[in-house]
C-alpha cells in the first residue's frame, strides 16, 4: 500500500524525558488520523518529528517516502502545518494575510481567493482579522496550511477553544481535504469530537502508544485511561 506517513518504533528523548517512546503507525492517502492524549503525552513531539523539526533518537520516520529531517524541498512543499497557536496581525485583512503566505510558499497566483472561498471566508476577505471570531481565525490558519494542496496536513490541536458547531465546521473542511486524497494527522484532547471525522485514532500516554484503531474499536477497550476514555 502507498503510505504517506510511516513511523517505526520512533523514540525522542529530551534528557531524561521520553517525549515519544517506541511509537509506530502509518497513514495512507485519504486517511485522517487523530493523535489523542493528555497534556505531555507526546502529540506535539510526534508532529515535530513528522515535520522534520526534531530527529528521532531511535527508530525511523518517513513522510512521502523520505526522511522529513533531510530537508528535501519537494517533501517540504507537500507538507502543510497548522501550529497549536497561530497569531495573525489583526490589522491585516484575511485576503492580505493569505496572499502573504501564498507568496512565501510559492503558491499559485490568486490561490488566496480560492482558499478563502473553500474555507467559507470569501465574504469576510476584506475585513481586518481583528474583527474575526476565533473560529474564523482558526479556519484562516487551516487555509494557510492548505496552500499548494499538501499531500500531508499536520494540525496541532486545531479545535481547542472552539465550540462544537465551529469544530464541526472545521472538520467539514478537513473532510474535503481527505476527499481529495490528503493524509491528515491532527492532535486532540477530545475523543468525542472525532466521531465521523477521523478514520483512525492513535491514543498516547506518557509518550507511548497505548491503543490504535477506529473509534468503534476503541469503544470496546476498557484499559484506556479514564481521562481519555470514550463516552459510550
Ligand atoms: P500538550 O497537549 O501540552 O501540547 P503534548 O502531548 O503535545 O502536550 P509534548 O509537547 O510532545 O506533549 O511533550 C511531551 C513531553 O516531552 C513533555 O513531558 C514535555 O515536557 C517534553 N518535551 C517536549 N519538548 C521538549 C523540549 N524541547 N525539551 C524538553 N522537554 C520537552
Amino acid at each position: 500500500m502507498n503510505l504517506n506517513v510511516e513511523l517505526n518504533s520512533v523514540a525522542r528523548r529530551y534528557g531524561r524525558v521520553k517525549a515519544v517512546d517506541g511509537v509506530s503507525f502509518s497513514a495512507a492517502p485519504g486517511e485522517v488520523i487523530a493523535l489523542v492524549g493528555h497534556n505531555g503525552a507526546g502529540k506535539t513531539t510526534l508532529i515535530k518529528l513528522m515535520l522534520g523539526l526534531a530527529r528521532p533518537t531511535a527508530g525511523s520516520v518517513a513522510v512521502l517516502g523520505q526522511d522529513p529531517a533531510a530537508g528535501d524541498a519537494t517533501v517540504r512543499r507537500r507538507l502543510g502545518y497548522l501550529p497549536e497557536t497561530v497569531s495573525f496581525n489583526p490589522a491585516l485583512t484575511g485576503r492580505e494575510t493569505l496572499r502573504f503566505y501564498v507568496r512565501l510558499k510559492g503558491g499559485r497566483r490568486d490561490e488566496e481567493d480560492a482558499l478563502l472561498e473553500r474555507i467559507g471566508l470569501a465574504h469576510a476577505a476584506d475585513r481586518r482579522i481583528g474583527t474575526y471570531s476565533k473560529g474564523m481565525r482558526q479556519r484562516l490558519g487551516l487555509a494557510q496550511a492548505m496552500i499548494g494542496t499538501p499531500a500531508v496536513l499536520l494540525l496541532d490541536e486545531p479545535t481547542t477553544g472552539l465550540d462544537p458547531e465551529l469544530r464541526q465546521q472545521f472538520y467539514a473542511i478537513v473532510r474535503e481535504m481527505q476527499a481529495v486524497g490528503a493524509t491528515v494527522l491532527l492532535s486532540s484532547h477530545a475523543l468525542n469530537e472525532l466521531e465521523g471525522n477521523a478514520s483512525r485514532v492513535v491514543i498516547l500516554n506518557d509518550g507511548r502508544k497505548i491503543a490504535d484503531g477506529t473509534l468503534d474499536e476503541l469503544r470496546h477497550i476498557a484499559r484506556l485511561p479514564t481521562r481519555i476514555r470514550l463516552k459510550t
